[in-house]
């Protein structure tokens, strides 16, 4: 299936919560999820109590959805937690917040993960001082994050920072918002990420 090209706030409604995939519109009264959190359509609001696998499911989709990645993507990334030794739900968020794009958001650079991955895509972003244009790049503790010294005053970043300091940095991140870079100070905190998600439930999922 290819990307979804439709009303982006549709995405929460369906999976009934804040995904912030708006910017600055996801932190106002305007949001659709705190005007009306049913589900789309004509049936949203009848729905019955979800069998067990079709909860899973949902949260497959918001978690997936969240990050803004397709499902190949998304499931190449819990396979490769699967691989590794330890709780495969917490490798899985570390290895999703890691994105190149990610970081770029949960600095502040940008309104939402898609602004970001753009940012990214269209050569804006430095890593340790060299271009990197790869959105699912995956940074490493020590890396220094910055936008490239040009692209500071564009509208995207300009925007992005009107509303940064309303956004709580995670504390593996250190963040100079006015200097428009930040530092990795360590790997991703599984419990700081900013889409309420049961990654557990996402680990059921794929292994049944
Ligand atoms: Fe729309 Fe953002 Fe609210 Fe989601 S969180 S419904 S994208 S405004």
């Amino acid at each position: 299936m290819g990307r979804y090209t439709g009303p982006v706030c549709r995405i929460c409604r369906r999976e009934g919560d804040k995904l912030f995939l708006k910017g600055e519109r996801c932190l106002s009264p305007k949001c659709a999820i705190e005007k009306r959190a049913t589900p789309p359509g004509q049936h949203g609001q009848s729905r019955k109590k979800p069998s067990q696998y079709a909860t899973q499911l949902r949260e497959k989709q918001k978690m997936k959805k969240g990050y803004g990645l397709l499902e190949t993507q998304f499931r190449n990334y819990f396979r490769a937690a699967a691989r590794k030794k330890g709780v495969t739900g917490d490798h899985f968020i570390r290895l999703l917040e890691s994105r190149l794009d990610n970081v770029i958001y949960r600095m502040g650079f940008a309104g939402s993960r898609r602004q970001a991955r753009q940012l990214v895509s269209h050569g804006h972003i430095r890593v340790d001082g060299r271009k990197v244009n790869i959105a699912s790049y995956l940074v490493r503790p020590g890396q220094e994050i910055g936008i490239r010294e040009k692209s500071r005053e564009i509208p995207p970043v300009q925007e992005a920072a009107k509303f940064a300091a309303a956004r709580p940095i995670p504390s593996w991140l250190e963040v100079d918002l006015a200097e428009k870079r930040g530092r990795i100070l360590a790997v991703p905190a599984v419990g700081e990420v900013d889409l309420r998600v049961r990654e557990q439930l996402v680990v059921e999922f794929y292994s049944r």
